[in-house]
């Protein structure tokens, strides 16, 4: 049977010729060289890495290799003999084997499984099923008998891996159909490949997505960008990671779409995969958001209200109506600063923080009113209210709304300052009631009694007697006008219509006529001595003011001093000012009245009998702050009075 394996193995090619040339040699050199030839196929069959096996035609195993032993598990004195079906053919085969095995000896069909390969499974002694490939051909030898050998390959680890590959392939295939991105390739500008979800993006079948060029799919406006990514990208440069563009479908709808590529190689060229996402709604909502923001914006822009956002202690938002209009800062200055800014210096913020702060942390707001600056100073009183993101946590930020309530501050404060002028009014009219019940009363007597006396004994009365009553008269009548005058300049002070004009004055003329006009008014000849230095030539100053000042002054030095005593008025000048120093040796004023001297109608405690109305001062007072001067007063009980009024004044 060994000549069989001399055809099977294409040893015969070889051998041919060496046995052709044999014929011609001895029948024992033939001999020989025909066994060495078998021992040489011997050989080549058992190192074979296939099991070659052998049968006769009644399936009895003729022959058995050393594969087939590793392979099968049985050995060749085990094999050899037995029917092959029963050795390592599995059940189901076995009538396969046995049918195709008796139509080829009837009917010699080349067809079924001989001279080809054929995939079947195998049994091995253990029972384990394999896979393997099987060629099988028939051999017919000389004296007629038929034998088949067979190559058995154990093809059970490819078979595997190739399972292993198909499983591999199935789950990626699985991945990329069901995939809710969109998954293509594109070659050439050209769609290789589109996954469903990709073709649902696009809108289109995958007929239409793989014969229409890709940048067709792209809204025109957005080509130049992504024709252009797609260059740089097949170019190896960088290229913006993901991107959106518009798919256009073929119905015109659009589709927003984010595009992520990467190079890659298909079919052994370049081309770039690319996942799609529907991004429509997120671009929709961006829109909306951004819509929102802007109208949001606008209105917090609009407002009249100012309202800023303070972060960590620093302003992050300010609008336009806060940062411009009531603070005074141009455009994103205050931005990163603290809202120290609005305040006139650190004592106000600490004291607005030590209020504000324990507020927000208790209940998350905080209002109240207070005088702010703008950048330039000015002033300005705003509502101010807050309001934390997070009350737990005041780092969230507050937001704070200010409100410019100066005009109402004002109206307040116009209120409150007429309130006090009526109260002061009433207690002027209170007085001046009092003053003309009490001041006028003594001289209107003097007037009433002595015009009795002339009406009663006139043409009876001595010359001497009836002048003296008309000095009296005229005397009580002058007092009284005096008081009149007075409450009619405090009249026009209190109403500001006091005026100021102020002229060339010769001051020492002018001291020195106020005081011999005050030693006439009070009897009181010689006793004012003025000394006048320091003023070389005129000065500009009122001098009906003047007048009042000096007059007033000099008028109560004579009246609350001693009859015989000396009064001084001393008129020092310099340069810009002149103070006017009027001192007597007379009662003095009581401390307890000093802080009242200067209001109109008050009168110290200590003025017993002497005439007055309280008003002098009062008018000094306001005719020195007409000229923008200062008075001053020292004063004892008992030892005298100094008032110093100093007014400031220049030469011509
Ligand atoms: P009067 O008309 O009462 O003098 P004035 O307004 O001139 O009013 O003065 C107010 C008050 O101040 C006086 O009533 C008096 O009590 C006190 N007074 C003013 N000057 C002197 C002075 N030289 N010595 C003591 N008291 C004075």
């Amino acid at each position: 049977m060994f000549p069989i394996f001399l055809n099977i193995c294409g040893m015969g090619v070889e051998t041919e010729p060496a046995a052709a040339s044999a014929a011609s040699l001895s029948l024992d050199g033939a001999r020989r060289a025909l066994e060495d030839a078998s021992r040489r196929t011997r050989q080549l069959i058992d190192t074979a890495n296939d099991a070659v096996v052998s049968i006769d035609h009644k399936s009895v195993i003729v022959d058995w290799n050393r594969t087939a032993e590793t392979m099968f598990g049985w050995s060749r004195e085990e094999a050899v003999g037995r029917i092959l079906t029963d050795l390592i053919v599995p059940p189901q085969h076995r009538e396969a084997h046995h049918r195709g095995l008796g139509r080829f000896l009837s009917e010699r069909s080349q067809q079924g499984i001989l001279n080809r390969r054929v995939e079947t499974t195998a049994l091995a002694r253990d029972g384990r099923e394999f896979d393997i490939e099987l060629s099988v051909w028939p051999v017919e030898a000389g004296d007629g008998s038929i034998t088949f050998s067979a190559f058995i390959r154990d093809i059970s680890r490819r078979k595997r891996n190739e399972q292993t590959l198909r499983a591999t392939q199935e789950k990626y295939r699985q991945v990329v159909e069901n995939a809710y991105e969109g998954i293509i390739v594109t070659q050439d500008g050209q769609l290789k490949f589109a996954n469903p979800r990709a073709l649902e993006l696009t809108r289109r079948s995958m007929e239409s997505a793989l014969s229409t060029p890709f940048i067709e799919m792209v809204h025109p406006d957005d080509r130049a960008r992504v024709y252009g990514n797609y260059l740089r990208r097949m170019r190896g440069e960088s290229v913006e990671p993901n991107y959106v563009f518009r798919a256009v479908a073929p119905d015109g709808s659009i589709v927003w779409l984010q595009i992520a590529a990467v190079a890659i190689e298909w079919e052994g060229r370049p081309a770039t995969l690319n996942f799609l996402t529907d991004v429509s709604e997120r671009v929709a909502l961006e829109a909306q958001i951004k819509q929102t923001l802007a109208e949001r914006e606008a209105i917090l822009e609009t407002t009249a209200v100012g309202i800023m956002f303070i972060q960590g202690g620093r302003i992050k938002w300010i609008n336009d109506a806060l940062e411009r209009t009531m603070l005074g800062w141009g455009d994103g200055e205050t931005i990163g600063q603290t809202g120290e800014i609005a305040f006139r210096d650190h004592g106000d913020w600490s004291r607005f923080l030590k209020d504000c702060l324990p507020a927000l942390e208790r209940d998350g707001t905080y209002e109240s009113d207070w005088e702010v600056r703008r950048k330039d100073g000015t002033p300005w009183w705003c509502h101010m209210s807050a309001k934390a993101l997070n009350s737990a946590n005041l780092a969230h930020g507050t937001i704070w709304f200010f409100l410019d309530i100066s005009a109402r501050k004002r109206a307040e404060e116009e209120a409150r300052r007429s309130l006090v002028r009526e109260r002061e009014l009433s207690d002027l009219k209170t007085r001046f009631v009092s003053l003309a019940s009490h001041e006028f009363r003594t001289p209107l007597a003097t007037i009433l009694s002595s015009i009795e006396i002339i009406d009663d004994f006139g043409p009876t009365l001595p010359e001497h007697e009836r002048r003296e009553l008309i000095r009296l008269v005229k005397g009580a009548v002058g007092r009284v006008m005096g008081m009149v005058d007075q409450v009619e300049l405090i009249g026009r002070a209190e109403a500001d219509k006091l005026e100021f004009r102020p002229e060339l004055v010769d001051v020492e003329a002018l001291a020195g006529s106020i005081a011999r006009e005050a030693e006439q008014a009070h009897n009181a000849r010689g006793r004012v001595r003025v000394a006048v230095r320091g003023v070389d030539g005129p000065r500009f100053l009122d001098s009906k003011l003047l007048f009042h000042i000096l007059g007033n002054l000099v008028g109560n030095a004579l009246k609350y001093s001693p009859a015989g005593d000396d009064v001084a008025l001393d008129v020092d000048g310099d340069a810009g000012a002149i103070a006017f120093r009027v001192a007597d040796r007379g009662i003095g004023i009581p401390q307890e009245d000093h802080a009242r001297i200067f209001e109109s109608f008050h009168r110290a405690r200590n003025v017993g009998n002497v005439e007055g109305t309280g008003l002098g001062l009062s008018i000094v007072k306001q005719c020195v702050e007409l000229h923008g001067g200062t008075i001053l007063f020292e004063s004892e009980p008992g030892r005298g009075t100094t008032f110093v009024a100093r007014i400031p004044t220049h030469g011509p």
